[in-house]
């Protein structure tokens, strides 16, 4: 399973584009209150392994809370199919909606739980 691939991902119109690579060896199912709504999987990758291809400034962005994380919706279909921000370390990280994905067949992850309520 933990296996690097490179994932072709998009929002559901396809005007939002990337690729990410990953393992999917840790995915999140968080609970904070934008995620427990969104319904979000997430895996998370540094910048070199994610590449926007299409519809960057097509997204609209939007932030709560303490504003550290850019969550970044197409501005066509709505999906937010990957959103950035810093880590802990200081290092900015891209949080990829892992149901955006092709080919990861979501009934094989085990989304570890994250408790981004009290985060
Ligand atoms: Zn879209």
């Amino acid at each position: 399973m933990a296996e690097m691939k490179t994932y072709a991902g998009a929002c559901h119109c396809g005007q939002v584009k990337y690729e990410a690579q990953t393992d999917l060896a840790q995915v999140v199912s968080c609970n904070c209150s934008i995620c427990h709504k969104r319904g979000l999987l997430l895996t998370f990758v540094p910048p070199e392994q994610f590449k926007p291809l299409a519809g960057v400034d097509n997204q609209k962005l939007y932030q709560f809370n303490k504003k550290v994380i850019d969550h970044l919706f197409c501005s066509n279909c709505g999906v937010e199919s990957y959103g950035t921000g810093m880590g802990p370390d200081g290092k900015r990280m891209f949080a990829i909606n892992v149901r955006c994905l092709d080919g990861v067949d979501l009934s094989t992850l085990t989304p570890m739980p994250y408790n981004g309520r009290d985060a």
